[in-house]
């Protein structure tokens, strides 16, 4: 069924009859399969005139009639909810500034009401809630759906995030580091769709990474791969949070850069400065581009990923700056791999983590359909 699935997300629309193509399943099992997912409501049918005779086939696709997915970011700085239908529309999206406030406690103040609100509109509008995903600064004890220490995130040391949840609203509930989310968002509904190894990386206040590596997300022994903002780039450099010494995000992220420039205290004034010409001003954006590239060709020859996807606060400043850091990674590559250099912005600006995370809950669907829809039945 998993695997239907899978292909009925890949095409977005496919025939039964390529069904058993792509699958090697028989005409039979592939009867059964839809008949059932069409019963429960998670695809359906509907018809697609093809060719210019104008024949008319029936087409399978997600159906968007019975179920919705709540993603949730509990970020440092803003807490976003949205709404996604099973083909990855957003239906609805609330975000909330989160700056002054400290800890679960005060954190859940804002979310509660909001999340009831949000739940008790998609069920009197008659759809069942698939499961709630949540994006949130890691790491994180998976097992225990518990957070460990993240950050610059005071408060948050041990609490059993996943449980609470459960236990507040009622859905089951997927959590994951929200570089991670943010990864998944690509994935599965956004660039990921004809890729399955990809490197997201996020730039902000930090500098994170989720890693997709054969559709699959990578999570490592103490659920540190893909931590890009944690490899060294300036040996024996500044301390960092982390206990090493010049990591990327030390000189690379918002914090990072602007420690390095004495002009002033934010990016719109360091590009401003960059724009007049100001000399220490382009010594740091020089040497922030030169971080970048470092950064990237680590990740390229580390992960071979087909796709880098590059997102959060950082990146619109550093945008206009890309083509020659490109160029000139392409120089650095493996020659036969050179021309496979692919660099985009994400697909859901600052939004991504939480449509990840609802992501989450929808890669969830597809890998073990039956398991979650019982869970949804309760
Ligand atoms: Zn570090």
């Amino acid at each position: 069924m998993s695997e239907v699935l899978e292909k009925i997300w890949q095409h977005q629309q496919i025939s039964r009859v390529e069904l058993v193509e792509h699958t090697g399943l028989t005409s039979g099992t592939i009867t059964n399969l839809t008949h059932e997912l069409i019963e429960l409501g998670v695809i359906r049918e509907f018809e697609a005139v093809s060719g210019n005779v104008g024949r008319r086939r029936v087409m399978l696709g997600f159906d968007s009639r019975r179920y919705r997915i709540i993603g949730l970011d509990i970020g440092r700085a803003t807490m976003e909810i949205v709404v996604v239908d099973l083909n990855g529309k957003i239906v609805r999206t609330i975000e909330r500034d989160m700056s002054d406030r400290k800890g679960p406690d005060d954190y859940f103040e804002v979310i509660d009401p909001l999340l009831r609100e949000v739940k008790r509109d998609i069920e009197s509008e008659g759809y069942t809630i698939l499961g709630l995903g949540v994006g949130v600064p890691g790491p994180m004890d998976y097992g225990a759906g518990t957070l460990l220490d993240p950050p610059n995130f005071p408060g948050w040391k041990n609490y059993p995030l996943r449980s609470v949840l459960e236990q507040k609203f009622g859905l089951t509930t997927l959590i994951e580091d929200d570089a991670r989310t943010s990864a998944m968002a690509e994935r599965w509904y956004g660039l990921g769709r004809t890729t399955q190894n990809l490197v997201f990386i996020t730039m902000g206040i930090g500098i994170g990474g989720g890693v997709v590596t054969d559709g699959k997300i990578v999570r490592g022994t103490n659920g540190l791969c893909g931590q890009v903002g944690h490899m060294t780039i300036v040996i024996n450099g500044k301390m960092c949070d982390c206990g090493n010494r010049g990591c990327w995000e030390t000189v690379g992220s918002i914090p990072g850069i602007l420690s390095r420039w004495s002009g002033g205290n934010s990016m719109e004034q360091l590009l401003a400065a960059v724009r007049a010409g100001e000399p220490e001003a382009l010594k740091c954006m020089e040497d922030t581009l030169s971080y970048l590239e470092t950064g990237l060709i680590n990740v390229y020859n580390l992960y071979d990923p087909e796709l880098v996807v590059l997102g959060g606060r950082l990146y619109p400043y550093l945008a206009d700056y890309l083509l020659p850091v490109q160029n000139h990674l392409r120089s650095r590559l493996y020659a036969f791999a050179k021309d496979r250099l692919n660099i985009v912005p994400s697909t859901y600006g600052t939004s991504q983590s939480a449509v990840g995370a609802a992501a989450l809950v929808f890669g969830f669907l597809l890998s073990e359909p039956v398991r979650l829809l019982a869970l949804t039945e309760g």
